[in-house]
């Protein structure tokens, strides 16, 4: 079984579509599950209200881009069984190996003003983990070394109280478009990314995303080429616009003759796919009864599927 996460760290852009959502929509096993992981955004300076609205919108994407309902779950609506089996898996876990995660070093530099929370957050992606049984957690390079403290931990778990979690194994996520910001295409297209004029939201009205696509930064040639090494922003473009039209970058390169006229095609190509999602999410979000009622629905499983190896540890470790 197969667990991701997506931080509502801000709104859903096309690369999280493209790179994710759309291929967790597209296939897996019957058993997966996607779940917004709202209470990872919560180790920086946040704000409440901005955070709830963020995570509906999250789970109203999810959903829009066509994965199933019962198959999606918020975070914060399992915060008592996580916030339970996480105690647990501190007590399970080191200091030392919390303060050694890359990412706690690069985003506290050495400040003891951070959160709390940004050391101890992998344990709680390990109890996300661990909760729900997943052998399998496709995750970037970046979150790899978390995974791996999930797995230590599940292993000691096991051998120091009992048999109960399921080892995990990071696995690579499916390879594809690693989509660029449209302004500065030597990083990549992010959420959180403070300057949205390069950001395509998948929610972004359509005007809106043409003029972004428009204003792409290229280069000083004028005829489309795919070079992604020393053409960054045309590459990008042509690689956008073959995950939109199911050919290759190549191929898109090969059908326009000039940069105005593919980023027309991009434009059209990029709006056509997101009109759906973008429409099925508003029409989600306008109706906020039955929005709440399937994710409820789809928490109640989750916690449903965790359960019994949440009491399991709790009694292996003794608590009650
Ligand atoms: P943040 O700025 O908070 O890191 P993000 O946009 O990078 O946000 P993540 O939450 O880090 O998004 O990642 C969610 C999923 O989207 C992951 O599976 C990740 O690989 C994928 N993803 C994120 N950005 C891109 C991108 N530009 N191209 C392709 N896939 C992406
Ligand atoms: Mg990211």
């Amino acid at each position: 079984m197969r667990l991701s996460g997506i931080t509502p760290s801000g709104h859903t852009q096309l690369g999280n579509h493209l790179g994710a959502i759309a291929r967790w929509a597209a296939g897996g096993g019957a058993d997966d599950l996607y779940f917004v992981a709202d209470l990872h955004a919560m180790t920086t300076t946040h704000n409440p209200a901005a955070l709830r609205a963020r995570a509906s919108e999250m789970l109203a994407v999810l959903i829009a881009a066509g994965i199933a309902p019962e198959r999606v779950f918020v975070q914060s609506d399992l915060a008592r069984e996580l916030g339970a089996l996480t105690w647990a898996l501190e007590c399970t876990c080191s200091y030392g190996e919390a303060a050694r995660m890359i990412q706690f070093k690069e985003k506290a530099g050495g400040r003891s003003g951070v959160r709390l929370s940004l050391l101890t957050y992998p344990v709680l992606m390990a109890a996300d983990i661990l909760l729900l049984g997943a052998d399998e957690v496709p995750v970037g390079e970046d979150q790899s070394q978390h995974v791996e403290l999930a797995r230590a931990l599940a292993r000691r778990f096991n051998s120091t109280y009992g048999e109960v979690f399921t080892v995990p194994r990071p696995v690579l996520p499916l390879t594809g478009a690693r989509v660029r910001d449209l302004a500065d295409p030597a990083r990549k297209m992010s959420k959180s990314t403070r300057d949205s004029a390069g950001v395509v939201f998948v929610l972004d009205e359509p005007d809106l995303i043409r003029r972004k696509i428009r204003r792409a930064v290229t280069d000083a040639h004028s005829v489309p080429a795919y070079s992604p090494d020393d053409r960054p922003g045309v590459s990008n473009l042509l690689e956008i616009l073959g995950a939109c039209t199911g050919v290759t970058p190549q191929e898109a390169a090969a059908a326009h003759t000039s940069y105005g006229q593919l980023k027309e095609a991009v434009a059209d190509a990029v709006i056509e796919t997101l009109r759906p999602i973008r429409e099925r999410t508003l029409s989600l979000l306008a109706d906020p009864v039955e929005l709440d009622r399937v994710r409820k629905a789809g928490a109640t499983r989750a916690a449903e599927r965790g359960e019994h190896r949440l009491s399991s540890a709790l009694r292996l470790i003794g608590a009650g």
